[in-house]
């Protein structure tokens, strides 16, 4: 029996994470009357609303309310996708080499009973560059990801709960509870997982110190501010080492909004969820080109597993594939609009 999503157990490194991004003003707020925690929601249920300031009527105190169920999703969703392109990263890699993945998992296996001032011997010249810790932690990662069989059974049991999440009909909170979120290659899924939800809080909080609160109405114009306030204070606050699991983080809670209105109906409050990935992905798609893998990966799934039709087919990771889907994405709103 399970009381509890099992994402649940993260939310102290939710709140050290927090802890490092001064700049986002979270202390200040609470000064001046948002309170200090989060107030959970959908903890036994689907999705009713990811995330919102609500207002006590007996005193002039806000808080932030959070749909642990959102919570839930948010991490299956970075978990289905980043092992999917993490696999098929070396799957193109074992087909560049000539090797087949069981050779590569042997392979990785030898490598890790060796010494480390032996294995740095046996790098290839076009790797020599790399960061040796980095390089032993990841093999260390990855063998959950090599067993083709156990892989997709994984993906499937996963795709499964992320529509449970949505569905009231098919939800049961027992089904969630053979998802473990501690395993060696699930660290990587954590904090990506973590900055996600930093984004969805610090967007919240975001609303209350631009004075968005005392306003009658919500305008479009504060929601990207909202975005942006939020996007850069953890931008300009994280060190270097952790920034691009930051990124991915916003991304993927981006992304999320995107798979939970799939048909990008408008709300005529928040610009459209494609609309606000693009805007973050403009800022941070010259850090590394791994960001444009992971949009075009996100897209794809989602075209794939929404049944989105005339979208794009054969993308490669560029960005012209990116313009094919930004022209593409133009179109398909036109039409619904
Ligand atoms: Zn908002």
């Amino acid at each position: 029996m399970n009381n509890l999503f099992p994402v649940l157990a993260l939310n102290s490194n939710i709140t050290q994470l927090i802890k490092k991004i001064p700049s986002a003003g979270i202390l200040e707020n609470i000064k001046e009357g948002l309170n200090n925690e989060i107030r959970f929601i959908d903890q036994n249920s689907p999705i009713s609303d990811v995330a919102k300031i609500v207002k006590f009527s007996t005193d002039s105190k806000s808080y932030v309310s959070l749909s642990a169920a959102y919570c839930q999703y948010l991490w299956l969703m970075c978990s289905i996708i980043i092992r999917d392109i993490d696999l098929s990263v070396i799957i193109e890699e074992c087909k560049r080499c000539r090797v087949t993945l069981e050779q590569f998992a042997d392979c990785s296996k030898q490598v890790l009973n060796q010494p480390q001032e032996q294995i740095s011997k046996q790098i290839p010249l076009e790797f020599k560059g790399i960061n040796l810790e980095q390089y032993i932690d990841y093999l260390k990662r990855i063998p959950e990801l090599l067993n083709t069989t156990e892989f997709c059974r994984q993906q499937e049991y996963y795709m499964k709960l992320l529509s449970e999440l949505t569905n009231k009909e098919t939800f049961s909170l027992d089904d969630f509870s053979d998802v473990n979120i501690k395993t060696p290659y699930g660290e990587k899924i954590n904090s990506v997982y973590c900055f996600g939800i930093c984004f969805i809080l610090l967007h919240e909080a975001s609303h209350f110190s631009l004075g968005h609160m005392d306003k009658e109405s919500c305008a479009i114009q504060d929601e990207k501010d909202a975005d942006f306030s939020s996007f850069w204070s953890i931008y300009s606050d994280i060190p270097e080492s952790e920034k691009f699991s930051a990124n991915c983080g916003v991304l993927c809670a981006l992304f999320s909004l995107l798979y939970l209105n799939p048909k990008i109906e408008s709300d005529n409050i928040h610009p459209t969820e494609d609309d606000r990935i693009f805007k973050v992905y403009e800022c941070i798609k010259k850090d590394s080109p791994k960001y444009t893998v992971l949009l075009v990966h996100f897209f794809m799934y989602w075209a794939k597993n929404y049944q989105i039709d005339g979208f794009p087919t054969n993308l490669q990771n560029t960005e012209d594939s990116v313009d094919k889907i930004k022209n593409f994405l133009a179109e398909y709103k036109k039409i619904k609009a």
